[in-house]
């Protein structure tokens, strides 16, 4: 293997100079405006080693990567109940489709769906004030980064609140099912909230070393979930992190992966790194052009999918 370093360094270089980057996503202002020429990149060893390049200190919008850390808290809060509530089936539909909903009758496939989201702040919710929930996840985040300095953005969360009809219509529509022990509005407060979470590369990364150690962050020893739950949350990166990309991806790349519309993508090589990704443009799946081809050299150079033989 090339020394990482070069690899990261070589992969910026290279994708400086992609001449297709992808669509950024416009259906709310302040991330229509991200400048499109953006890239970067972080990757972190168990050993605590960070490797990064391009635009990896720059805070981006996270959004549905965030949908892993709720997940995360969701599962610490209530246990496997949770998958009475949300499936954990790919679903082969955008991130923000209706269909399955109606004849699957308000549970959503995947957590990693905007339906299966909703649901998700909605058990974080619990019987609790919105406000604080949304601090509690802000907390969590920071906690796991170790990084006092990630902060929600407002406007963003402004933005999404305003516009998001559809959201709105997919809570409702669990609501009728009775999915949804909140009103509508709770839960999606909660929801563009932590979708708003800013997060640059090297913060995203540090945020997700827990999935790469079995649920230890490495630096302080602090156990965030169980082994097995790491490995579950993992499986489910890996077939429904990316929508209906997620098989693309898997082929592609071969790593448990998150996207996000703002051009984001986590990706964890199991015990051996955590990385993240940042392009803001998007392919016609909503999850980065560049970013997913970023990680798919990244692979190629290091051998890193979870598809490759492991020496013996
Ligand atoms: N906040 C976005 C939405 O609800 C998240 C979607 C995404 O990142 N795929 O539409």
């Amino acid at each position: 293997m090339q020394d990482l370093s070069r690899i990261v360094t070589d992969i910026a270089a290279e994708m400086r100079e992609a001449p297709d980057r992808g669509t950024v996503a416009d259906y709310i202002e302040p991330l229509a405006r991200v400048d499109p020429s953006r890239f970067g990149i972080a990757v972190i060893a168990p050993d605590g080693s960070e490797h990064v390049a391009g635009d990896a200190d720059m805070p981006f919008s996270i959004q549905s990567v965030s949908k892993v850390f709720a997940l995360t808290l969701a599962l610490g809060a209530v246990g496997d109940q949770l998958w009475k509530r949300v499936g954990r089936e790919p679903s082969g539909s955008a991130f923000n489709s209706i269909v399955q909903l109606e004849t699957e009758h308000g549970i959503p496939r995947n957590p990693f769906l905007n339906a299966g989201a909703i649901v998700v702040s909605d058990i974080l919710l619990g019987r609790g004030e919105t406000a604080e929930t949304i601090g509690e996840m802000l907390r969590f985040v920071r906690g796991l980064a170790g990084d006092e300095a990630i902060f929600i953005d407002e406007a963003v969360a402004r933005a999404e609140q305003d516009t998001g009809f559809r959201n709105m219509a997919l809570a409702n529509y669990m609501r009728a099912f009775g999915n949804l022990a909140n009103p509508a509005e709770r839960a999606l407060r909660v929801y563009v909230h932590h979708c708003a979470l800013a997060m640059s590369c090297r913060q995203l990364a540090r945020a997700g070393r827990f999935l790469m150690t079995g649920g230890v962050i490495p630096e302080t020893g602090h156990s965030i979930v169980s082994p097995q739950r790491a490995r579950r949350i993992n499986a489910l990166m890996l077939t429904c992190g990316h929508y209906d990309g997620s098989g693309e991806f898997a082929y592609r790349v071969g790593l448990p992966g998150k996207s996000g519309v703002g051009g984001g993508i986590l990706a964890i090589a199991p015990g051996t790194a955590s990385i993240a990704v940042w392009s803001p443009g998007l392919n016609e799946r909503g999850n980065s052009q560049l970013g997913m081809l970023a990680l798919e050299r990244l692979v190629a150079r290091t051998g890193w999918s979870v598809f490759e033989p492991r020496g013996g």
